[in-house]
């Protein structure tokens, strides 16, 4: 067995709340070959297998008592280009903004929305993770994945994928699929995306009349800086919540109390509410209980202080749960995947 399977390995560096328990065993691999010999590890000694990417969507309550497969492979290639769309493959453990920022260099458009979101290539269908009004279902082009149960491989169209608001199939079926390679559709003439948020006023006040795609990539950036903690200095996993889809009845029902309801119409006639508005309005923005505790700038993030552990970090989340069903009788889901 070529690969380094090690014992007691401490997570804190691995996971983006910077959460400090153990895997009981832990290893990385970089390619298919390797994926496979993990998981033949795991299955010879009956152990449990939990994938890891940039561990900045998940919430570690305890050690974990898994093999902890981290994705570490590597590479982008150019699949097809007629000029005008370009197909472009990445292996799952490319990180994510980087990737971005390598398509931009290549003058390819349609990833730009989504710059500055940690974690791995590998994941990002998991949740189909979006962000200013751009998810990654609108520029997804397939994806190869690694059947746990089977052993075999096979390919994701974007049908088979069932992305929806923060959500696939993979997040549905989470013990079944290693995804391997992630394929784009970009291109070469630009299709921006900036009626959503502060993105127009932010190049507006850059002085950027005509913006380019690198141009709105470094504006969404800024934005982000200024608003979400680093979880280089603060542990965070970004959203702990997900912005909850309502009936217009409730949502009209609530404005009658709350007139400054923040709420988005959806094609469905149903009304997404912003999640961090209704734990604002509940008093909670700034909360803090020992290490953990909820954002100050933004209350749709829950952060670790320093040592606050996995279980005290869930507790408050369901604190927040509890109260935003009781004030508002809306349920917020959580986003992070729990272990
Ligand atoms: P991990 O946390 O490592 O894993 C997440 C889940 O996917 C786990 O269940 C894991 O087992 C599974 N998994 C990981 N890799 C694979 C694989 N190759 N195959 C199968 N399963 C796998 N999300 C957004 O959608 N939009 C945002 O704007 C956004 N902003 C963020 C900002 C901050 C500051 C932070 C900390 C997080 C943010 N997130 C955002 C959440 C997170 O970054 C994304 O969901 C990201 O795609 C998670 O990638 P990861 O590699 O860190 O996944
Ligand atoms: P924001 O701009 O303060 O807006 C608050 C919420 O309102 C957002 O979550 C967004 O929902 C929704 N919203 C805003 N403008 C909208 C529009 N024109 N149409 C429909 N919905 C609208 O949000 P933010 O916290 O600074 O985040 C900005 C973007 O980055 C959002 O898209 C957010 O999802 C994404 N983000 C995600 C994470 C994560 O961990 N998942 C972390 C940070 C930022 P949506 O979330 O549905 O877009």
């Amino acid at each position: 067995m070529s690969l380094q399977v090690r014992s007691q390995v401490s997570l804190k560096p691995f996971n983006t709340f910077g959460i400090d328990v153990n895997a009981n065993w832990f290893v990385e691999v970089h390619d298919d070959a390797e994926v496979r010999e993990a998981l033949a590890y795991a299955c010879d000694r009956q152990l449990p297998v939990l994938l890891l990417g940039g561990g900045s969507n998940l919430l570690l309550t305890g050690d974990v008592s898994a093999l902890v497969v981290r994705m570490a492979s590597r590479g982008i290639r150019v699949l097809h280009d007629d000029d005008e769309q370009v197909i472009v493959e990445s292996e799952a453990g490319e990180p994510w903004h980087p990737f971005v920022q390598w398509s931009l260099e290549q003058g390819l458009a349609g990833l730009e929305n989504l710059s500055l979101i940690p974690g791995t290539v590998g994941a990002a269908p998991m949740q189909n993770i979006g962000a200013y009004g751009v998810e990654i279902k609108d520029v997804f082009a397939g994806l190869t994945a690694l059947d746990r149960q089977s052993g075999e491989l096979r390919d994701f169209t974007l049908e088979e994928c069932a992305f929806g608001y923060r959500d696939s199939v993979f997040k549905q079926t989470l013990d079944r699929w290693v995804i391997l390679r992630v394929r784009f559709k970009l291109d070469r003439k630009a299709r921006l995306h900036l009626d959503y948020g502060p993105v127009r006023q932010r190049l507006a006040e850059q002085g950027i009349d005509h913006p380019a795609p690198l141009d709105v990539s470094r504006a969404i950036c800024s934005i982000r800086r200024e608003k979400l903690p680093d979880p280089a200095e603060l542990g965070n996993a970004g959203s702990f919540f997900k912005n909850p889809v309502i009936s217009a009845a409730l949502a009209a029902q609530i404005k009658l109390g709350h007139p400054g309801l923040v709420a988005y119409p959806q094609a469905d006639g149903r009304v997404k509410l912003a999640a961090g508005w209704l734990i604002e309005q509940a008093g909670w923005k700034g909360y803090r209980e020992g290490d953990a505790g909820v954002h100050r700038l933004q209350s749709l993030v829950l952060v670790n202080y320093g040592a606050a552990t996995g279980t005290q970090l869930h507790r408050l989340a369901r604190m927040i749960q509890a109260d935003i069903a009781q004030r508002f009788a809306v349920t917020l889901e959580m986003e992070p995947n729990l272990y």
